[in-house]
Parts: structure tokens; C-alpha cells; sequence
């Protein structure tokens, strides 16, 4: 919804007592505001230091000292190592590039053992391109969980389409927790990559990772996590974790749309999807843009002091939310897992009436949510999260999620749960009283 700004509201119409209250924005889950410490932070290398951080002079070393300072700082509130970072456009170029890259590695591997055969010279350097047994023979599959984002989906159908990779879908529960038996199962079968979600987006559970790592490990499988709805949100170890590339989108904790980064340990061999001048260790061409890359890891920092001082907060508030929505409406159900998920994040589905109808009614209440992954919603599909932990497709078109970054204040929880038990008894939905 856009909202008019101060002086064109008192300018059309004088304030009054009886003026509308603000709107709730709850759909954190698909963009958040950037942080006031993240324009300032940036503000400098747009006006005064905007040399390219390639170029010699002291401009250019300017400009590269604030990039290294960014990636250093990005990096430490990830427990990654600032050479694992590549920055990117975002979530969905670092998925494409984790999968698509990680794969084409493969494929370049699997061409250099071919020519090597068909020189009949295993001592060529091709055929040491194979040297490392982890790296040497894997089944052109893909195991990907059956929760995951479109950019991790489609970059795995990508590579079916184009190279004949399978993908593997592994199962979740009812509660969107990934199967890891089945898992397990699977990457014992071998695989070139399986690729896991820290957090959902649609349901907020959060993912058992760890364990996935190394059930995965353990069967030689390397690990890419998307963890773009958890940075900045729930605590994040790269290095501790084990996964060997990491998905971060900087518009999920303050920083400005259309930033993030890849993280990508060095033992991983991965093809770069952009060529050029040979930028960010050779994986992302392209001048970088170091006045976001600044934002990016002042906004991360932030977003992780405030989550160690908020979160208690944010829980209590996220279960109070749910409480009063369930005693507003008792045929409510939350989706998901009800501890174990993001801190501000409480999604449900109301039977009998659609989430985009429902949306739409309490956005003209000013209550503004999602009913979804933002892309799904843009084509009126059902989400995928909720088919695959069982829902039919008339359950999972009534979901609605709310989420959120500051712990929400008693009264803003009552006026959501008013609010839904008005917009319910409008849409008539039954047995809502
Ligand atoms: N992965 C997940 C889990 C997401 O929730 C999103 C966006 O909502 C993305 C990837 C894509 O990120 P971006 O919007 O930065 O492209």
C-alpha cells in the first residue's frame, strides 16, 4: 500500500481525532525498511569516495579499503571468514549461483575426465582436475528439500532441463520439518549437491541443518543452506555449521532491495554464472557496488545486536499474537512448528475463505500481510510449503502470515486479532460468529 507522505496528508486534510490508525505493516518475511544507520553508513561512497575499487589510484584504494572493511564485517556476523564472501544482488542470485555453479563444476570435472579417456592419457592435467576422490565421480543429482524458495527450485530444474540433472525432491512432516531419513537415504545414493533452508518463509519452521550437514557429509554430498530468512534474524554460524555455501539477501534485515552475498568455502570447486573482469575471487564479474556492500553489513550488524536484545521479546509477542488470533478465531490452525520457528513469524490458515480474499480485506483495514511466498501470491498459487506438508490446495490457498522484526505491542495484537474477526464475518466466512 502507499502510503501519503506527512505533509501530503496535513496539506489535503487536516488531521483529526478520528483519523485512521497507521498501518501495521507485517510482512517482514518479504522485505523489510532499510535501516536509517544503513543509508548513512552507504551515503558517503555514493557522493564523495565513489571510485571502483579495482582502480590503483587512492580513490580506487578508498573504495576497496570500505569494501574489505564491509566484507570483514559482513562476514564476522556469519561466523565466516571474509574470504568466503562473494556479494551478489541478492537471495536469488546466490541460490542460482550455489546450484548452477556447483554443478557446472561438476560438469567441467566430468568433460576434463572424458578428454582425458578419450586421450588415453590419465596423467593429463584433465585428469587431475579429478584428483580429489570426493570430487570425482557423482550421479548428476540434485536433492533439494521439498520446502524450498522458487530461486532454489528453478536453478535445480534449470539444471535438468539443460544438463540432465535429476532432482530429488526429500520430504517434509506436517510441521515442514525436512524428512532426514529419507535424506539420508538419498544422498547415499550420491549426489552433486543437496540444498536445504535455515528457516521457511511460508511457515517459519526452523530446518534441523546441522544434522542435515552431516548426514550429508557423511556421504560425500557438499551442502548449499539458504539462509535468507534467517540472517539477521536467528542466529547464524557458516563456519561452525560445515555448509559449503550459504545464501544471504541483505532486503530481509534493513539493507536496500536487490543486495546479498553467496558465502562459498575455498575447498568447494564452483563456476562462476558471470564472466568478466574476475571480481569477488572470480564467481560474480562486475563492478562492485561498494556503497551497498557498506549497507549490507551495517544493516546485518544491527539487525544481529538487536535480534540478542529483542528476541525474548519478539517470541513472547509472536505467541501472544498467536494466542489472541486462535481466541478470535477458534477454526483457526497454525502452520508450521510452533516452537521451533522464526521469532516474528506466526502464519495460520482460515477455513473457509481464501488468504489473497482475506489480505485484501485486512489491507483496506490497514493490517498489511502475506498470504505467502511473494512470488507465489503474484501468480495465485497455492504455497508450496503447505502442499508438501500435506495440505490440500483449498487449506493452503487460506494461509495468511504475519511477520515482523520489533516485538508487536499488546494493542497492536488485539487490533490484528479484531481486525481478522471483522474481515472474516465480511467475507461471511462460516462459524465466525
Ligand atoms: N530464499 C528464500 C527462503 C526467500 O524467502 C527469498 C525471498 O523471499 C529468496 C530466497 C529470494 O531472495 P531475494 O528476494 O533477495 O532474491
Amino acid at each position: 500500500m502507499i502510503r501519503m507522505s506527512e505533509t501530503e496528508t496535513s496539506s489535503a486534510t487536516a488531521p483529526s481525532a478520528t483519523a485512521a490508525p497507521t498501518d501495521l505493516y507485517l510482512d517482514t518475511a518479504a522485505s523489510e525498511a532499510v535501516s536509517r544507520a544503513a543509508i548513512e553508513a552507504m551515503l558517503p561512497f555514493l557522493t564523495e569516495a565513489y571510485g571502483n575499487p579495482s582502480s590503483v589510484h587512492a580513490e580506487g584504494a578508498t573504495a576497496a579499503r570500505a569494501l574489505e572493511a564491509a566484507r570483514a564485517s559482513f562476514a564476522a556476523d556469519l561466523g565466516a571468514h571474509p574470504g568466503d564472501v562473494v556479494f551478489t544482488s541478492g537471495g536469488t542470485e546466490s541460490d542460482n549461483l550455489a546450484i548452477k555453479g556447483v554443478a557446472l563444476a561438476q560438469v567441467r570435472r566430468e568433460n576434463a575426465a572424458h578428454a582425458a579417456a578419450a586421450a588415453g592419457d590419465g596423467s593429463t592435467s584433465a585428469a587431475s582436475a579429478c584428483a580429489n576422490p570426493e570430487h570425482a565421480a557423482r550421479p548428476r543429482r540434485i536433492l533439494i528439500s521439498a520446502v524450498e524458495h522458487p530461486a532454489v527450485a528453478e536453478s535445480a530444474q534449470w539444471l535438468h532441463d539443460f544438463f540432465g540433472f535429476d532432482v530429488v525432491r526429500i520430504p517434509v512432516d506436517a510441521q515442514a520439518h525436512l524428512d532426514l531419513a529419507a535424506l539420508e537415504r538419498e544422498a547415499q545414493r550420491g549426489a552433486s549437491l543437496a540444498c536445504v533452508m535455515m528457516a521457511n518463509n511460508e511457515v517459519g519452521t526452523v530446518e534441523p541443518v546441522a544434522q542435515a550437514v552431516r548426514i550429508c557429509h557423511g556421504a560425500g554430498v557438499p551442502v548449499h543452506v539458504d539462509a535468507v530468512q534467517a540472517a539477521g534474524t536467528i542466529p547464524v554460524d557458516f563456519r561452525g555449521l560445515d555448509a559449503d555455501t550459504m545464501a544471504v539477501s541483505g532486503h530481509k534485515f534493513g539493507a536496500p532491495k536487490g543486495l546479498g552475498a553467496l558465502l562459498v568455502r575455498g575447498r568447494t570447486p564452483i563456476e562462476p554464472l558471470i564472466s568478466g573482469g574476475g571480481q569477488e575471487r572470480g564467481l560474480r564479474s562486475g563492478t562492485q557496488n561498494v556503497a551497498g556492500a557498506v549497507a549490507l553489513a551495517v544493516a546485518l550488524h544491527e539487525a544481529c545486536e538487536t535480534m540478542e536484545r529483542n528476541s525474548t521479546a519478539l517470541v513472547a509477542s509472536r505467541d501472544a499474537l498467536v494466542r489472541a488470533v486462535l481466541e478470535a478465531v477458534p477454526t483457526a490452525r497454525v502452520t508450521g512448528d510452533p516452537v521451533h520457528r522464526l521469532p516474528g513469524h506466526a502464519s495460520f490458515v482460515f477455513p473457509g475463505v481464501t488468504g489473497e480474499a482475506l489480505l485484501v480485506d485486512l489491507d483496506a483495514r490497514g493490517i498489511e500481510v502475506s498470504s505467502g511466498s511473494a512470488c507465489a501470491v503474484g501468480r495465485h498459487e497455492a504455497p508450496g510449503t503447505l502442499l508438501a506438508m500435506g495440505l490440500s490446495e483449498v487449506e493452503a490457498k487460506a494461509a495468511i502470515r504475519f511477520s515482523f522484526r520489533a516485538p508487536l505491542a499488546d494493542a497492536d495484537i488485539r487490533r490484528i486479532a479484531a481486525a481478522l474477526h471483522s474481515s472474516l464475518i465480511a467475507l461471511h466466512v462460516p462459524g465466525i460468529e
